[in-house]
């Protein structure tokens, strides 16, 4: 009972200095994974909604802790933002996208879309035009069409942001709206921005089929980026009835479960559509 006692003691006791030690060096932690390698990229197809063919990818980042486990995105972006560490993690990114562009190369198309996430943090950053300049210029020369994928929230608070984007456009790069439709937006920034795509936030494409009549929102959502000429991505397609639905109501790219889960490299460079054409 001694011995299990003080094994517990000692246990409980490395645990709670685990949890400090996070809580006081949650930067260092960050810092620690990528020198240890923690981090690592997952591919997730992007298919045209005509004929269901590979355009591109959305590339999505993932946390392997050595203790806790797979550690998700939402978490550790936050964490990095608020730790002011969002540009190194950025940039280790850049890093694992740039070694693995030879392979991805093969797989996909010249013009091929490769849609990054970019959080505020860094857009913001003084150092964001020279990594962007330096990132496109580390990847194979006239490939990839790099889309980056910026939230509404953050335009909207950001109305400056506007030469940036033009910077953005001039140096070869797209822009995506992200999560489009969740952000309380007062869509002004749609007239004032050149905005490549939209990409329509999961929580709509979920409704359908679950309603009987399909949201009013979406609908509205759709005739919107039509009047603007706007590209549109669907998120989170899971089922083959929201797949038909999306493709009847026009939009132009169809992304999710249905399609494809985010691979590893490995699993990306061999997949293969297994879902029916119609
Ligand atoms: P997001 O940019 O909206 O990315 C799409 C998320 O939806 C991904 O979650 C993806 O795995 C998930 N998803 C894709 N298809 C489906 C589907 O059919 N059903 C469902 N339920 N989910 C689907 P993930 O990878 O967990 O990423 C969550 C968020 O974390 C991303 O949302 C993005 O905001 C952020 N994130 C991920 N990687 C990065 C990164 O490298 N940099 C930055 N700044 N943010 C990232
Ligand atoms: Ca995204
Ligand atoms: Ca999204
Ligand atoms: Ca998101």
């Amino acid at each position: 009972a001694l011995l299990f006692g003080l094994i517990c003691g000692i246990l409980a006791g490395t645990l709670t200095f685990y949890i400090l030690t996070i809580r006081l060096h949650p930067g260092k932690e960050i810092l620690t994974a990528i020198k240890r390698g923690q981090f690592y990229v997952v591919y997730q197809p992007v298919v045209d909604a005509k004929e269901l063919k590979m355009q591109g990818c959305e590339v999505l980042m993932r946390w392997k802790h050595p203790t806790m486990g797979e550690i998700p995105p939402d978490a550790f972006i936050n964490f990095a933002e608020a730790q002011k560490l969002i540009v190194p993690l950025t940039l280790h990114l850049f890093d694992l996208i740039i070694r693995d562009a030879p392979q991805l190369q093969t797989v996909l198309p010249p013009g091929a879309k490769l849609g990054i996430n970019i959080a505020p943090g860094h857009l913001h950053a003084d150092s964001f035009k020279d990594d962007m300049r330096k990132f496109a210029a580390s990847l194979p020369p006239d490939h990839f069409q790099v889309v980056l994928e910026v939230t509404e929230r953050d335009m909207i608070n950001q109305l400056e942001a506007a030469p940036l984007f033009e910077w953005l456009h001039h140096e070869g790069f797209e822009i995506a709206i992200d999560d489009f439709g969740t952000g309380h937006s007062a869509l002004i920034y749609l007239e004032r921005f050149t905005m490549d795509y939209l990409k329509i936030d999961r929580g709509f494409v979920n409704a359908i089929g679950t309603e009987t009549v399909t949201s009013p929102v979406l609908d509205a959502v759709l005739t919107l980026a039509r009047r603007l000429n706007m590209v549109t991505v669907a998120e989170g397609v899971e089922t083959p009835e929201q797949a038909a639905w999306l493709r009847q109501h026009g939009v132009n790219y169809l992304q999710g479960y249905w399609i494809s889960r985010p691979m590893p490299l490995a699993q990306f460079l061999k997949w293969e559509p297994d879902f029916v054409k119609d």
